[in-house]
């Protein structure tokens, strides 16, 4: 029998998780890694207890019906949980679903991407910087081997790089990018860091990178 889910959150309706689609998004709870601009650090914590029983999300959903297009599973990072029964579920209520990863256990993305039908993969940066942005050693050949998977699958996908001060120049995000593209990556896309939610060091590091690339070089 599966475990019961550790979910963090639910957002009851969202128009940009899942892009051209209105959904549901479920924050599952624990990650392995501590992204220098996380927004939504108290997600991280594996041992943290849920906050919203999965039944309880279950119903909420049978009441959103034709109403909303799907429910997208993010986190956190949510293929750390085994999500199979819950995906099974939200498929009975004539739901499609979304995934959000960062690649991070590709055994477990390669279960689950036979029965999803859209996902959002995070390229955290290009090889030899990722680590800098995500606080963990050696998890590149990982994301690799993710998203050589997502992109063999034929499932529908979205690779984004997020970028902006204290997190990744713009050169950096480029090279993300092109890095993405060579694994085969269609059109993969740039997205600004979003302050909101962030720990306050990582705040103070974004403004302080953001007024030094204001400031005039000789002055
Ligand atoms: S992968 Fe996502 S949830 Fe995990 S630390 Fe990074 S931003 Fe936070």
């Amino acid at each position: 029998m599966t475990p019961p889910l550790a979910i963090g959150g639910l957002a009851r309706c969202s128009s940009c998780d899942w892009p051209g689609r209105l959904v549901a998004t479920v924050f599952l709870q624990g990650c392995p890694w501590d992204c220098l601009y996380c927004h939504n650090p108290d997600l991280i914590d594996p041992r943290r207890p849920g906050a919203i029983g999965w039944e309880d999300v279950l119903a909420f959903l049978a009441t959103r019906q034709g109403l909303l297009d799907g429910v997208v599973f993010s986190g956190g990072e949510a293929t750390r949980q085994d999500l199979t029964e819950a995906i099974g579920q939200v498929r009975a209520l004539g739901l499609g679903v979304g995934l959000h990863t960062m690649g991070a256990y590709p055994g477990r993305l390669g279960q689950l991407l036979p029965l999803v039908d859209w996902v959002g993969f995070d390229v955290k940066g290009p090889p030899g910087v990722v680590e800098r942005i995500v606080g963990r050693r050696g998890v590149q050949p990982k994301v690799e081997q993710s998203l050589a998977l997502l992109l063999a699958s034929g499932v529908d996908y979205q690779v984004r790089t997020t970028w902006g001060p204290g997190v990744l120049s713009r050169a950096e995000a480029e090279a993300a990018l092109a890095w993405a593209r060579a694994q085969g990556a269609a059109n993969p896309v740039l997205q600004p860091v979003r302050l909101e939610g962030t720990r306050e060091e990582f705040r103070a590091a974004h403004q302080a990178t953001a007024s030094a690339s204001r400031t005039p070089s000789g002055t």
